[in-house]
C-alpha cells in the first residue's frame, strides 16, 4: 500500500519568520527516502483551536500524521495533548520516560531540579510506541488511531532529526512489507526540461520503479526508485530501467550514485594513475576547492593557482604578453595556454584553465559577462569550450568549474570533448 504522510510544524516563531522550517524540508527528505507520498506541509502557531483544525484536515487527505514542536515543558507546548484529544486518546504517565528524564537532568544538565512540568513530558498517549530522546528531554511517540498513524517529535532540529532517523524511521518502515531503494544517476550537459521531454514517455510508462528528475546547479540528477519485498528484486526492477535511460541520455551521464563531476573525475583518475592541476581567473580557485574536497586528493591534483590580474597569467603561467595585449585575457587562445602553463609548471598529467567574466557587469573588452573560455591540455594537445552562462556570478564560477570536471571526464573515458 502506498502511504501519504503530512508534516504539521508546530510553532509561532515559524509563521513568524524568524526561523526556517528545517525540520519539514529533512523530514519530507527521509520520507521520500521510504517512498512515502507528501503532499502537504503545514504551518500552525502554538494554538490548540488552530493545530485541532490543522489536524482535522490533515486527516482526510493523509494516513501518517507527522508533527514537530510543542512537546517542550512550557504551558504553550501543546500538541500531545491536542492531539490525544482529537484521535480519542488518554495521556498516561510513562515511568520509564519519566526515570529517562530524570537521568537526563543529572547526567547531562547537571541538576536535580526537575519541576512538575518537566514531568509533565513523561505524560504519553495510551498504548503509544514512545520515541526516546536522546539528545535532550521531550520523548516522542507513534500511535494508530481510526487508520491514522501519529508521530509526534520535538521541534529543536538537534533533537527532531535524530530521533526521526533513529525512531521514526524504523516504525514507519515496518507499515509496509515492501522495501524501497533507489539509485541516482547523474547527467551532465543537458538541461532539467530537455531530460524529461526525452524520458517522458518512460516516465508516464512506469509504476515501479518510478523515474524523477531533479534539477542541480548546471546538472541534473534523476531518481530511479523501487519497492520489493527484497533488496535484489528491487535491482531487478532497475537494472532494465538504467539501462535505457543511457541509451537514450548516452554519455552525458557522468556517474550513478557517485554525487559529483569531481568525484567522477578524482576516481578516474586515480584508476588511470593520472594527475591534473589547474590554472584560475574567473572561477577564483572553485575547480581546485571541490577538488580537493575529497579525501586523498593529493594522488591526484598537483596544483592550483589563482591568475586573476592579466600580468599573473604571464608572470606565472608563461601567458604570451603579446597574446594578453591582442585578444584580451578573455579568450581561447588565452585559456589554452592557461591550461598548458598548469600543466607545466605543476608537472601533471592534465591542465585546465578558466578565464571569463563571471559579472554581473561586463568589463573593459566589452564582451558580455558569463562569456568563459575553458581548456584541457593533455600530451595529445589541447580542447577549449568556449560559453556564455549568463551574468549571476555564482552561477557562472560553479557552472563553469562543472565544464572543466565535465572535460576532463570526457577526455579520460575516451569521449568527444567540446
Ligand atoms: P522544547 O523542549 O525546546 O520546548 P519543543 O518540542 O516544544 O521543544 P518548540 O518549543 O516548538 O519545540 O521549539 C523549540 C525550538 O526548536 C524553536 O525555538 C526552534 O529554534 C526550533 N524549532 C522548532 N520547530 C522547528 C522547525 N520546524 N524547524 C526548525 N527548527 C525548529
Amino acid at each position: 500500500m502506498n502511504h501519504t504522510a503530512e508534516i504539521i510544524s508546530v510553532g509561532t516563531e515559524l509563521l513568524l519568520g524568524n526561523i526556517a522550517n528545517t525540520d519539514a524540508r529533512d523530514i519530507s527528505t527521509m520520507l521520500s527516502e521510504l517512498g512515502i507520498n507528501v503532499y502537504f506541509h503545514t504551518v500552525v502557531g502554538d494554538n490548540p483551536e488552530r493545530l485541532k483544525s490543522a489536524v482535522a484536515v490533515a486527516r482526510t487527505r493523509a494516513d501518517i500524521i507527522i508533527t514537530t514542536g510543542g512537546l517542550g515543558p512550557t504551558y504553550d507546548d501543546l500538541t500531545k495533548e491536542t492531539l490525544a484529544e482529537a484521535f480519542g486518546k488518554k495521556l498516561v504517565f510513562d515511568e520509564a520516560e519519566a526515570r529517562d528524564i530524570e537521568e537526563y537532568f543529572r547526567t547531562r544538565l547537571h541538576s536535580h531540579a526537575m519541576t512538575d512540568n518537566n514531568y509533565r513530558q513523561a505524560m504519553l498517549p495510551e498504548g503509544c510506541v514512545p520515541f526516546h530522546n536522546e539528545c535532550g528531554t521531550a520523548p516522542g511517540c507513534a500511535f494508530e488511531a481510526e487508520g491514522v498513524h501519529v508521530l509526534m517529535l520535538p521541534g529543536p532540529p538537534s533533537e527532531c532529526i535524530p530521533m526521526f532517523r533513529r525512531c521514526a524511521m524504523p516504525y514507519l518502515r515496518r507499515l509496509s512489507e515492501l522495501e524501497i531503494h533507489s539509485h541516482n544517476i547523474y547527467i551532465f550537459g543537458l538541461g532539467e526540461s530537455y531530460v524529461e521531454d526525452k524520458l517522458r514517455p518512460l516516465m508516464l510508462r512506469l509504476k515501479n520503479p518510478t523515474l524523477a528528475p531533479y534539477a542541480l546547479e548546471g546538472s541534473v540528477r534523476l531518481r530511479v526508485t523501487a519497492q520489493a519485498p527484497t533488496r535484489e528484486e528491487a535491482e531487478e526492477l532497475m537494472a532494465p530501467v538504467i539501462e535505457e535511460v543511457r541509451g537514450t541520455i548516452g554519455d552525458y551521464i557522468y556517474g550513478i550514485d557517485t554525487g559529483s563531476l569531481e568525484m567522477t573525475v578524482s576516481n578516474l583518475l586515480r584508476d588511470r594513475r593520472l594527475t591534473i592541476a589547474a590554472a584560475e581567473s574567473c572561477t577564483g580557485g572553485l575547480f581546485s576547492k571541490r577538488i580537493t574536497d575529497i579525501a586523498g586528493a593529493s594522488e591526484v591534483f598537483k596544483g592550483g593557482a589563482v591568475t586573476y590580474a592579466t600580468e599573473s597569467k604571464a608572470d606565472i603561467l608563461g601567458v604570451d604578453r603579446d597574446t594578453l595585449q591582442s585578444l584580451g585575457p578573455v579568450s581561447q587562445e588565452v585559456a589554452a595556454q592557461m591550461a598548458r602553463g598548469a600543466r607545466r609548471v605543476f608537472h601533471a598529467d592534465l591542465g585546465v584553465g578558466i578565464t571569463g567574466i563571471a559579472g554581473p557587469g561586463t568589463d573593459e573588452s566589452g564582451l558580455p559577462a558569463g562569456t568563459v573560455f575553458i581548456a584541457l591540455a593533455s600530451e595529445e594537445g589541447t580542447t577549449v569550450r568556449s560559453l556564455h552562462l549568463g551574468a549571476q556570478r555564482d552561477r557562472v564560477r560553479i557552472v563553469a568549474a562543472n565544464h572543466a570536471f565535465d572535460m576532463a571526464r570526457r577526455y579520460l573515458t575516451g569521449l568527444p570533448i567540446e
